[in-house]
C-alpha cells in the first residue's frame, strides 16, 4: 500500500478510538521509514524487513502495554502490517505476504522493487482501487466534519 494511504488510515482509526493521531500516524509511518532505506542502502534485498516484521511483536505488545501512548503507535503499526498483507493478497500474491515472518520465513518470490518502480507497478492493481475506497472514506469524514463546524457556527 502506498505510505500516504498508510498514514490516511491511522488517522482515521485514531478518531474513533480516541487514540493519538500523531502516534498512530507515526506507528504507521515506522515500518516503511526503517524498512525502505535500508534497502536502498542494500543492507537487505527485501523492502519488508525489520520494521514489517510480525515478530517485532515481542517490542511491540510491552510499549502497548505502557499505555495510550504506547498503544497508539502499536495500533498504527499493526494496521500498517495489515494493510501490507492485505494489498499483496488482494493483487494475487498471497505468498509475499510471508514478510510479515522475516527473518524466519521469506516470501519465495518477491517483488523487491525499489519504491519507484514499486508505484509504477501498482498503478492500477486491484488493491490500487482499494486504496481509492480508503480516500473516498477519507473524504466523507472530512466533508462531514466541516459540515458540523459549518453548522456549529450558524
Ligand atoms: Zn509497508
Amino acid at each position: 500500500m502506498l505510505f500516504a494511504t498508510h498514514l490516511v488510515v491511522a488517522a482515521l482509526l485514531a478518531r474513533p478510538t480516541r487514540l493519538s493521531s500523531a502516534l498512530v500516524v507515526a506507528g504507521a509511518a515506522f515500518p516503511d521509514l526503517v524498512d525502505k532505506p535500508l534497502a536502498s542502502l542494500g543492507v537487505f534485498d527485501l523492502f519488508h524487513t525489520v520494521g514489517h516484521s510480525a515478530l517485532l511483536l515481542v517490542l511491540v505488545v510491552p510499549i502497548a502495554l505502557t499505555g495510550r501512548a504506547g498503544l497508539s503507535v502499536a495500533v498504527g503499526w499493526g494496521s500498517h502490517l495489515f494493510l501490507d498483507a492485505l494489498h499483496i493478497v488482494v493483487n494475487g500474491r498471497p505468498t509475499d505476504a510471508l514478510f510479515l515472518g522475516w527473518p524466519l520465513v521469506v516470501p519465495p518470490d518477491p517483488l523487491a522493487l525499489p519504491p519507484g518502480e514499486f508505484v509504477v507497478y501498482y498503478l492500477w492493481s486491484p488493491s490500487f482501487f482499494l486504496e481509492f475506497l480508503i480516500w473516498g472514506a477519507l473524504a466523507v469524514v472530512l466533508a462531514r466534519r466541516y459540515r458540523a463546524r459549518n453548522a456549529a457556527s450558524d
